[in-house]
């Protein structure tokens, strides 16, 4: 039977024969159907004044523009003494780009370009990432060991990152199992890229050589809620030092998937734990419908027997309509048909939400060719790109059969070899399945291609720097007054019957201590204090920025105020405001702007009978709930700071009936 194909309804049948399903709707079942697995690389940075290896000073950032230098440098791939090259060296070299870096006198030295041998580590660091590895429960190294591990991507000029594993084989508590901590290292942060466009990628180097703690799970993590759980604790515990940095990438994730027959994806740089989930769930289903397209594919024609043919198109030949190609002419760039034995119906294959197999080779193409999209037409799109006469004359000069596929791609002269290799080598990947490789996020849950995965045998010593022993008198030190486990937060948590929705937020303001802190010394009970800040503290800080002067301490001095002149907690509502905004304001003169006067029971309920009265007189047709009602509403704000609503309320109904 010969039935038309149409490439979007290739597109939803292939995303039904995988089984994709959304989030929303996915089950436990759905991830052990396809093998969900997956582990986290959690990034720390830490809170240090200087950097781990040099002296400049760290948390100073600039504006892209603000540089006193810039240099420039090329990645060439050298081969390893085993006589190899790896992926990563071979596909940056192949992009031939320039990488330049912008350079702040202020904030980088010759340490960071690889002009003067490291400092000695920073002291400070170190113990900060000590004491983190033994919240982690891992056991220590006796002596650290500076490693160089390959950093070829750019973001490091010299081309490798001065890393040093601190502990090994650690766990963490989530809530339905334990999870293995494989290491903690400590090591310098990377560049932040300003742009990478055509030939040119800009770094800056504010953030080179900030201190940064990686701590690796074991691959154990069997759904995507799973895999937040975890990020988030380890983020939490992090943060339960009061140590490290916190606000926009100081922290970030990289999550490894895989699923059933897949390969180990890296989504590199996952800023927001709360994205974790969409990305971890399209990835591994990513994975499963490039495993059916092999599975298609197989059943067709084996790997030896495959090969793309490619044609130059002269654009005198043809009718171009589609903008890009029409400006091939005034660019002087080439375009190239290719075809794709067997193809058919693999182009418009699902692949993850909004994207198909195309856009595999599409984005490879920009990152490894360096030709910007739009970089290629495809004989799979909905929208006619081509004339159907143009598109026949092509077919013919391809020689294509019927059950192949076609690409147009175009760029400049120099880039159209790399683009060709880079097709080739793309599309046969899919005989082997799903390429490792690193993956950038989107937003939308989705990733796209970043990189190829760089090969195992990244790390070599650092003849510069000598092995550091750590003596147990030292780490004992560091052991005393740690932090309490954060699962043992948060089942004391439970216990006082704090909201499980105020749990997240407490945490990861690492206000927990705070609340103990306050029903320990002023006997205020946890659960309303530790609502106080799931709600009104986390309202007041959303609305105004933070004060110079503000800290946590101020807050505690709030309520050792209202402790020792007896006031009731729930004044803390209308005068957190006020202090979070004067931080310097003293408290007594805070109870005068708000008019308060202490009362006491009886003087509070005093005037109940006379407001009964006057509420009959206002309303003679409602009952005694409202009127019950309306007397709370005259009261109430008395009440504030003397005593609690509740018992306002229940003296005015006593005498109401
Ligand atoms: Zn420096």
């Amino acid at each position: 039977m010969n039935t038309i194909f149409t490439p979007n309804k290739n597109h939803l049948q292939t995303k039904e024969q995988i089984g994709y399903v959304t989030r929303q709707q996915a089950t436990e079942d759905d991830y052990r159907r396809i093998g969900f697995m997956s582990g986290l690389e959690v990034h720390q940075q830490l809170d240090t004044k200087e950097k781990l290896f040099c002296h400049c000073p760290c948390g100073v950032f600039h504006k892209n523009g603000a540089y006193d230098a810039e240099i420039i440098r090329h990645m060439r791939p050298a081969m390893s003494e085993l006589g190899g090259y790896d992926g990563t060296a071979l596909m940056e070299f192949k992009t031939r780009k320039n990488i330049i870096y912008r350079i702040n006198n202020e904030t980088a030295c010759t340490y960071e370009i690889d002009d003067t041998p490291p400092f000695r580590i920073n002291q400070e660091a170190l113990g900060i990432a000590l004491r983190i590895s033994l919240l982690c429960k891992l056991n220590i190294v006796g002596e650290v060991h500076i490693t160089r591990k390959q950093y070829l991507d750019g973001s490091i000029p010299t081309g490798f990152q001065r890393t040093a594993i601190l502990g090994v084989n650690g766990q963490i508590q989530l809530s339905n199992k334990k999870l293995n901590l494989i290491q903690l290292s400590i090591e310098e942060d990377s560049c932040r890229e300003i742009s990478d466009i055509g030939h040119e990628r800009y770094y800056k180097t504010d953030r080179l050589g900030t201190p940064l703690i990686e701590t690796v799970t074991a691959p154990e993590l069997n759904t995507p809620n799973e895999l937040r759980e975890a990020a988030e604790y380890i983020r939490f515990l992090n943060r339960s030092t009061g140590l490290v940095r916190t606000g926009m990438g100081a922290g970030r994730e990289d999550v490894n998937v895989s699923c059933k027959g897949g390969s180990r994806v890296e989504i590199k740089g996952v800023a927001h734990n709360k994205w974790i989930p969409e990305l971890s769930h399209n990835e591994a289903f990513r994975q499963w419908a490039l495993l059916n397209i092999r599975k298609l594919l197989i059943e067709r024609i084996q790997k030896e027997d495959w090969s793309i043919l490619t044609q130059k198109l002269d654009y005198h030949d043809y009718n171009f309509t589609y903008a890009p190609l029409i400006e091939c002419k005034e660019k002087e760039h080439q375009i190239i048909a290719v075809n794709l034995p067997e193809f058919k119906g693999l182009l418009s294959h699902f692949t993850q939400p909004g994207q198909n197999f195309a856009d595999e080779i599409a984005q490879r193409l920009k990152v490894i060719a360096c030709i910007e999209h739009p970089n290629l037409v495809h004989s799979e799109q909905e929208e006619e790109l081509l004339s159907k006469e143009d598109f026949g004359k092509m077919l013919a000069k391809l020689g294509s059969n019927s059950n192949d596929a076609q690409l147009i791609i175009w760029g400049a002269k120099e880039d159209i070899p790399t683009a060709i290799e880079t097709i080739k080598e793309r599309c046969k990947m899919v005989f082997d399945g799903v390429p490792n490789e690193t993956r950038k996020s989107l937003p939308d849950g989705t990733t796209i291609f970043e990189r190829v995965l760089p090969g195992a045998d990244r790390m070599y010593p650092d003849t510069d720097s000598a092995p550091i022993p750590l003596s147990d008198e030292y780490i004992n030190n560091l052991g005393k007054d740690l932090p309490n486990d954060i699962c043992e937060r948060i089942n004391q948590m439970n216990e006082w019957g704090v909201p499980k929705d105020s749990h997240h937020f407490i945490l990861s303001k690492d206000l927990y201590p705070i609340i103990k802190e306050i029903a320990d010394r002023f006997q205020f009970d946890p659960k309303s204090t530790a609502i106080f800040f799931g709600h009104t503290y986390k309202n007041i800080i959303g609305k105004y920025s933070i004060h110079p002067e503000f800290n946590y301490r101020k807050l505690v001095g709030l309520f050792k105020f209202i402790h020792d002149q007896e006031l009731h907690p729930n004044i803390t509502r209308y005068l957190f405001p006020i202090l979070y905004q004067n931080p310097s304001m003293d408290f007594a003169s805070m109870l005068i702007s708000l008019k308060f006067k202490k009362r006491s029971l009886a003087e509070l309920i005093a005037p109940i009978d006379f407001l009964e009265e006057k509420f009959k007189d206002l309303h003679p047709s409602e009952n005694s709930e409202n009127a019950s009602h309306w007397i709370m509403g005259q009261l109430h704000r008395q009440a504030i700071g003397n005593i609690e609503l509740r018992e306002l309320r229940i003296n005015i109904d006593k005498r109401l009936n």
